[in-house]
């Protein structure tokens, strides 16, 4: 079974390297002497928190976006909670949102005491089911958050008509999938709220925490404006409660040149995608491929039964991989009173249980993928995958 010459080849050097998952030592590389030569501004002038730089990222992230308003904050979670915060939605208020996903994506409904109602999602890509969601609607539903998981587009026509029958608020969870683009418009502008994460090792990281919300519309724009800067709407006026969830001057100047180099990043990433897909099709295992219009490959994400064996084997080949996510959101420990555990999932469960993150990065080399596809057809060449 599986037969495969290259499973007989001696191991070369190259062989031998190890494959890390991830390195940001080299988009740091790249952007090194421009940042900390604005570092040095940064502290000149005091601009730490918000600030000129945060006002220049704002208004370059809001052209590359193509969106009228865009608010730097301080992580993607606190940029999921003002969304909802800053629309209204609060206790007696169900928002329908994915079972796999990343936390995160609830913590904004559940910080504003509403209540997250979860959708099982579609099984070639992750994202969520408009049709669940659509059986999940109750008079109390006043929004949807697709996650544009892995760096792929949830159906934002399915969505969005689901959104328009019920007069739902659209709020996307791009924290994934920033460059990417459905009918020719940057996902996080699709919906009426678009959600950013610049954790590290996203496709735009910074060098810590960072988020942002953008949106068309003047009144959310203001209402997040002034809540995520203490309430304020003047200094010392606090019109009302608020939080501190602005961003830091240092991580805007890290953004703004990260952002520059954003989409020849992505490129890069798009081809490193496609020689896997090429590397490996014809295996017993799931391949990713684009199947809503665009795909920035945050991750790439294979499935298979056998994916506890295959990552054991890869890592004993020096081959990093990575879990995303392995526990489901209604098999969390911190949801057990919701008692929302059961077979109401079936393919969220089967993206927790089969789904393996491979290494793909900014700076991987064809290489590195060539060598991480021989391991895996090694894998199943020799059998591993047929003693199990
Ligand atoms: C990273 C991420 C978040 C949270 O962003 P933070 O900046 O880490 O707070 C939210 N949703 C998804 C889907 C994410 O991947």
């Amino acid at each position: 079974m599986f037969t495969n010459q290259s499973a007989e080849r001696p191991a070369t050097t190259a062989d031998n390297k190890r494959v890390p998952f991830n390195d940001l030592a080299i988009q740091w590389r790249e952007i090194r002497d421009e940042v900390t030569r604005e570092f040095e501004e940064v502290f000149a002038r005091s601009a730490f928190s918000s600030g000129p730089f945060v006002k220049s990222f704002e208004n370059e992230m809001a052209a590359y976006l193509g969106t009228k308003h865009a608010v730097a904050v301080n992580s993607g979670t606190s940029a999921l909670h003002l969304a909802m915060a800053a629309a209204g939605i609060g206790p007696g208020d169900e928002v329908l949102v994915p079972a796999h996903t990343f936390i995160a994506t609830l913590w904004g409904v559940l910080y504003v005491g509403a209540t997250p109602v979860l959708c099982d999602v579609d099984d070639a890509t992750g994202t969520i089911d408009a049709d669940a969601a659509a059986g999940r609607i109750t008079p109390r539903t006043k929004a949807i958050i697709p996650v544009h998981i892995y760096g792929q587009p949830a159906d934002m026509e399915a969505v969005n008509k689901l959104a328009v029958r019920h007069s739902l608020l659209v709020v996307e969870d791009n924290a994934q999938a920033i460059g990417a683009r459905w009918n020719g418009k940057a996902l996080g502008t699709i919906g009426q709220i678009g959600c950013f994460s610049f954790y590290p090792g996203k496709n735009l990281g910074a060098a810590g925490e960072g988020g942002l919300v953008c949106t068309d519309d003047d009144t959310l724009a203001e209402r997040v404006r002034v809540l995520h800067n203490h309430g304020q709407s003047e200094r010392y006026t606090h019109i009302e409660i608020g939080f501190n969830y602005r961003m830091d001057g240092l991580q805007a100047v890290v953004l703004r040149h990260k952002l520059r180099r954003l989409d020849d990043w992505t490129s890069r990433r798009k081809s490193l995608a496609q020689r896997y897909q090429a590397g490996l099709s014809g295996l017993p295992l799931k391949v990713p491929a684009v199947q809503n219009q665009d795909h920035v490959w945050h991750l790439f994400v294979v499935r298979t039964p056998l994916r506890d064996e295959l990552r054991t084997h890869l890592q004993q080949a020096d081959i990093e991989t990575g879990l995303h996510y392995p526990i489901p959101c209604h098999r969390q420990p911190c949801f057990q009173h919701l008692a929302l555990a059961g077979d109401a999932y079936p393919h969220s469960d089967l993206w927790a249980s089969e789904g393996l993150s491979l290494p793909l990065f900014y700076g991987m080399t064809e290489a590195q993928v060539d060598r991480v596809v021989r391991e895996i057809r090694r894998f199943y060449a020799r059998g591993e995958a047929i003693s199990v």
